[in-house]
């Protein structure tokens, strides 16, 4: 049978495993455990949801054999078992999970030392290995064999493996001069493996190991060969919290939830009395590869009474929580619980509660004293945040709203509202904020010149999302939300607000030959106050900035959104003073090119961008 070849990807990560720094080659083990436990996880979850009451869990097993003689080391287990093309498609193409963000972010990392840190997933195999071969059988499918000695690709073949579930066999690589493989044969050394990284692993680990025992009745010692459970299988959310180092907590993470970062946050819960539950929360640091697509499945890990019942619960968490990853494990749930129950279940529904308000509070707490740790997870989930904020109609705005941050004008760091608030000036009575494409752009916006001479800050909105969540907010401690591309910004005095109005009355006849001249391309051309060295803006219907447009347009059905503004000239520029003197048709390019440039500075495209052009260098 001819060889097949690892895909690409696979094969960087292969050669990365197989070259890699002598100290990490242990975590191989620690990484076959975890797939065997896995495997015997689903079985297990497949015959309850099948309703086969009578699943034995004491039967499933984990089995570790060292073979001096052969130099092989064996792991056996009895869980699901993979069919051929499984075989094929799980190892022979880099796995979907912990390694593929690994890939994504290390594809071509000289520095190999991740590799300690970072769940690698089966192809760790290889760092110990010369020849790794697996024996599979899945329930009600042949059984099968892969075998690969590396780089060179790997077969797959029928073969007559019997029990349900893997056994893999590592031909280990001969010792070098300053490297030693024959350690992985001893016992104890496997043992101390063990202990260090898969102790909590909830199913046995055994190995036969051999003891010396007193003979009765006699002086001299004998040795026997007795089956040992290495793991204690206490899962570590069940360990007293004062006895587990952040150094564990991270390894667990890191393996679980297959991520290489350490979380930015742990949360460790336990409640007792009415609610009695277990909870192990962790607030990652960065987006997990597949965060904003379809296939990322929000919720936790349910437990009943340690063991395994749901892997991703939703109904756990909120969707604005939903980066939070962790476990939830509660006594009182039933084992045989299904979705649709679980859906309903009061007590279910009280531990969410609880939980979201706990990662609330965590939050907060980052958010005060870790700020940077807290910025740098804002970069990656604040979105979801905001979106939370938006999202249900504003349904729970008010629980969220402290969480938010937002660059400002005044500031080179993002603030929070209540900052901004605490910062405002006595005078100021509303919370400006201006929207565009890129900070640089919000800051220079023509529109926040008047608001920002008067001293007041502004929030510079940068992602879509941004101005939806202000204005589904409202307000802050009741100072109301107010863009500055509102008509009606009422920033003057009386005194100038009534002259505005008298200009605006004397302007009329010169504004309805610009408005006859623009045509349809503009909704209206008003006089504003808001400018200050630019010559005009653009502005949406109601206050809407042109940024909510472009949103809006993005979104279904969005694209027949008209996107006509209005023109609102700054009557103290030169430019306007010299607009009455124009006949209709200088007015007529005069005017367009007010309207391009308002449309440039907004970040829009131009109509007709040769005709632009052309009228500058004519002008010029
Ligand atoms: P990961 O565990 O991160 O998905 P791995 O490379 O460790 O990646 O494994 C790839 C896939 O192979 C697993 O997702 C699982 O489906 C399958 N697999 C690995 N080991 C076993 C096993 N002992 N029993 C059954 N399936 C396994």
């Amino acid at each position: 049978m001819s060889k097949k070849q690892f895909k690409t990807e696979s094969k960087k990560l292969l050669d990365l495993m197989i070259h890699s720094i002598y100290t990490h080659r242990e975590i191989f083990l620690r990484e076959l455990i975890s797939n065997a436990s896995d495997a015997i996880d689903k079985r297990y979850y497949a015959a309850m949801q099948r309703g086969e009451t009578g699943v034995d869990k004491d039967r499933f097993v984990i089995r570790l054999e060292p073979n001096k003689a052969a130099r092989t080391l064996t792991i056996t287990d009895n869980g699901c078992g993979m069919s051929a093309s499984e075989l094929e498609q799980n190892l022979g193409t880099i796995a979907k999970s912990g390694t593929q963000a690994f890939r994504a972010e290390h594809a071509d990392a000289e520095d190999v030392d991740i590799i300690g840190k970072f769940g690698v997933g089966f192809y760790a195999a290889f760092m110990v290995a010369k020849k790794v071969t697996v024996y599979s059988h899945k329930e009600g499918e042949e059984p099968a064999v892969w075998e690969s000695e590396g780089e060179d690709g790997y077969t797959v073949k029928p073969c007559n493996y019997e029990p349900i579930g893997t056994k893999i066999v590592l031909t280990l690589k001969d010792d070098g001069e300053e490297e030693s493989y024959a350690e992985f044969l001893e016992t104890y050394r496997l043992e101390s493996l063990v202990k260090k990284y898969s102790d909590y692993i909830r199913y046995p680990i055994m190995m036969q190991v051999e003891r010396s025992r007193k003979k009765e009745d006699s002086d001299e010692y004998e040795t026997i060969v007795e089956d040992k459970t290495l793991n204690s299988r206490v899962p570590l959310w069940r360990k007293n919290k004062n006895e587990i180092t952040k150094e564990e907590y991270a390894l667990f993470y890191r393996d679980a939830f297959h991520d290489y970062e350490d979380p930015a946050s742990t949360l460790h819960i336990n409640t007792e009395g009415m609610l009695s539950y277990t909870a192990l929360l962790f607030i990652p640091k960065k987006p997990p590869f597949d965060f904003n697509t379809k296939e990322y499945q929000r919720g936790l890990k349910l437990y009943a009474n340690g063991v395994m019942i749901m892997e991703h619960c939703e109904e756990l968490l909120p969707e604005y929580f939903g980066f939070v990853q962790g476990l939830v494990d509660s006594p009182d749930l039933s084992l045989n619980i299904s979705r649709e129950m679980l859906q309903h279940d009061r007590q279910l529904s009280a531990i969410a509660n609880n939980l979201k308000k706990k990662i609330l509070a965590e939050l907060l707490r980052m958010q005060r004293e870790e700020r940077e740790a807290y910025e740098e997870f804002y970069k990656s989930f604040g979105r979801t945040l905001k979106f939370g904020v938006y999202d249900k109609f504003g349904m729970n705005k008010d629980f969220l709203k402290d969480t938010l941050l937002f660059w400002s004008r005044n500031s080179d760091k993002p603030v929070t509202l209540k900052e901004y608030v605490d910062a405002m000036p006595e005078a100021q009575k509303e919370i400006y904020f201006a929207a565009g494409d890129t900070l640089n752009q919000v800051k220079k916006l023509p529109q926040a010149e008047r608001v920002a001479d008067l001293g007041y800050d502004i929030l510079c909105l940068t992602e879509d999302v941004d101005e939806f969540a202000l204005r589904i907010l409202e307000s802050y401690q009741e100072k109301p939300f107010r863009s500055v591309s509102d008509p009606d910004l009422d920033l003057g005095t009386e005194e100038e607000k009534k002259e505005m109005e008298k200009r605006a009355e004397e302007a009329k006849p010169l504004l309805t030959r610009i408005k006859t001249a623009l045509g349809d391309k503009v909704l209206d051309v008003r006089l504003t106050d808001r400018l200050k060295n630019a010559a005009a803006c653009l502005s949406g219907e109601e206050g809407m900035s042109v940024e909510m447009y472009k949103v809006l347009r993005q979104m279904p059905n969005g694209a027949s959104i008209p996107m006509t503004f209005h023109l609102d000239l700054n009557p103290d520029h030169p430019v306007y003073a010299k607009l009455g003197d124009l006949d209709d048709e200088q007015l007529k390019e005069y005017a367009s090119l007010l309207l391009a440039q308002a449309k440039l500075v907004a970040g829009l495209p131009l109509d007709d961008p040769a005709a632009f052009a052309e009228s500058i260098c004519k002008l010029m």
